[in-house]
């Protein structure tokens, strides 16, 4: 088999799913990461996390976020080929996420800003009144180097995946404004200029139907600081998002939609980055099998390559196949949420299916990610533990797309909440019926039926089982 589709993201994508509208100008993206910004983001990396610079030198309050100068460049040349502005010129994600498997192939980490910003214009333009719009979506959808950038900040101490019950942060109004105050502790993009954030209304339930989606402007009305950032985390990857932890204190936001239906404005943010992470994923799986490729054809063991010996061969070949396969899942919940995208609540039967694809390609990208990156570095032997010829980079990388925009453990259970509740495994079934057998598109719905109707407890201690399955048959379907 020829390997070497492996050293091009474009070349990939366009064997995978044919032409590719704006193609001249996804190659010349293409082509400054090759020549420039290859280097600077592993410079990024080894140097590891930027500095905060909390003062000036009178003494006032600033938080800037120090970086050099080529990594703004590299930043605003994602914007400016479109991973914001495209979408609403377009009405549509395709090529934002094309742009964006590009970007994770060089760097997952750097494909984050561009994935929160794509979020936040999406809730402001959805949800927002013309006046917030026109002072902030306007900011987001620039196409040269003023372009503002935006971020999705839920998660605080106590934790992420129970967002309802460990959200603290509280919102009260005042005038036009809504007033909030706690801390978020993972703040991804934090230099942005905007985000999007989750709050309890005062006096409301302390679950996730209390929770409201605010939009948090970095500065107040009167041009001073509108939240703090206590510190950058020192990561082990994802080095080129700077992400920190930050203070509210009375700071001043805009309430996006209404608070009934909070929740549901936060699960749309969240479409889009699983969607997003879940071609970083793949896009990185490519790049971890290229370098095992690249240097699987120069090592030579018992007198020649040792790409050349069988073993060797075979896990080449089979996790080249996975590769495609793993691509045909995560496009399909891109394409998806392409055609869902606009709507709002109450949403339609194709916006369950969506959420169920988006699950099951979120968990399964994420771990064969992890699962090529290990494998890729036991390809390099001993060499493939040293920082220097940084192949190790793409496992430490990949341990964090595993675990943001939700654990393997919230992809299950949420894909089983939406099964349950909304019949989301019908509409799959329904969706693949063309693409697999009858008998076992019929074994498999009486399976995951039959688990459906097992006591709580059960139903979720055994449900990894059944997702790794359905994944695998949606994949097998679908590729
Ligand atoms: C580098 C990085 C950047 C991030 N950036 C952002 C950001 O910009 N904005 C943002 O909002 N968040 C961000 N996050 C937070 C991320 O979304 C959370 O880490 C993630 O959602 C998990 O939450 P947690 O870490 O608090 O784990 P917890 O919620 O405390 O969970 C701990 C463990 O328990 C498991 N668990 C929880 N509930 C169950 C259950 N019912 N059944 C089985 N297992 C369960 C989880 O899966 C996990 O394995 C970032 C995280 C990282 C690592």
């Amino acid at each position: 088999m020829n390997f070497d589709i492996l050293q091009s993201p474009f070349a990939f994508l366009h064997q995978e799913i044919g032409d590719i509208t704006h193609e001249k100008t996804l190659r010349a993206y293409e082509d400054s990461w090759e020549k420039d910004g290859r280097d600077i983001s592993a410079a990024i990396d080894r140097n590891g996390t930027p500095w905060l610079r909390m003062f000036n030198p009178q003494g006032k309050r600033i938080d800037e976020i120090l970086f050099p100068r080529e990594y703004w460049w590299l930043l605003k040349s994602g914007y400016k080929a479109g991973a914001v502005w495209r979408v609403f010129e377009e009405d549509s994600l395709l090529t934002s996420y094309l742009q964006g498997y590009i970007t994770s192939f060089y760097d997952s980490g750097l494909y984050c800003p561009h994935t929160v910003s794509l979020a936040t214009a999406v809730s402001v333009e959805k949800y927002a009144n013309e006046s917030l719009k026109q002072c902030f979506l306007s900011q987001l959808l620039k196409k040269d180097d003023t372009v503002s950038q935006g971020a999705t900040w839920m998660t605080e101490i106590k934790g992420g995946s129970d967002l309802g019950g460990n959200t603290e942060t509280v919102a009260s109004q005042n005038g036009e404004h809504w007033l909030l105050n706690g801390d978020k502790y993972f703040c991804s993009n934090v230099q942005a200029e905007m985000a999007v954030v989750a709050a309890h209304v005062e006096g409301s339930a302390n679950n996730v139907h209390g929770l409201a989606l605010f939009l948090l402007p970095k500065f107040r009305q009167d041009g001073s600081l509108n939240y703090l950032i206590r510190r950058l985390k020192n990561k082990i990857a994802t080095r080129s998002v700077p992400t920190g932890e930050v203070e509210l204190k009375d700071s001043e936001a805009y309430l996006l939609g209404t608070p009934d239906i909070g929740i549901y404005l936060i699960m749309e943010v969240l479409n889009v980055s699983r969607v997003a992470n879940s071609m970083a994923s793949i896009a990185l799986a490519q790049r971890a099998l290229f370098e095992a490729w690249s240097f699987a054809r120069q090592r030579h063991a018992f007198s020649k390559p040792i790409i050349e010996h069988g073993l060797l061969q075979q896990q080449f070949n089979d996790r080249f196949k996975q590769l495609r396969s793993g691509f045909a899942l995560s496009w399909e919940a891109a394409k998806l949420l392409d055609e869902v995208w606009r709507e709002k609540p109450p949403y339609s039967e194709r916006y369950h299916l969506f959420r169920l694809m988006a699950h099951l390609s979120k968990y399964w990208s994420a771990e064969f990610a992890v699962q090529s990156s290990k494998w890729a570095i036991e390809v390099h032997g001993g060499i493939g533990v040293l920082e220097e010829y940084g192949v190790e980079r793409w496992l430490r990388e990949a341990m964090i797309l595993q675990i943001w925009e939700g654990t393997p453990h919230r992809q299950i259970l949420d894909g089983l909440a939406v099964m349950e509740h909304k019949g989301a495994h019908l509409l799959l079934f329904n969706y693949l019926q063309d693409r697999t057998s009858k008998e076992a598109l019929e074994a498999m719905r009486r399976r995951v039926e039959k688990h459906l109707l097992l006591p709580k407890e059960v139903k979720e201690a055994k449900s990894e089982a059944l997702f790794k399955d359905l994944a695998l048959f949606t994949i097998i379907a679908l590729a």
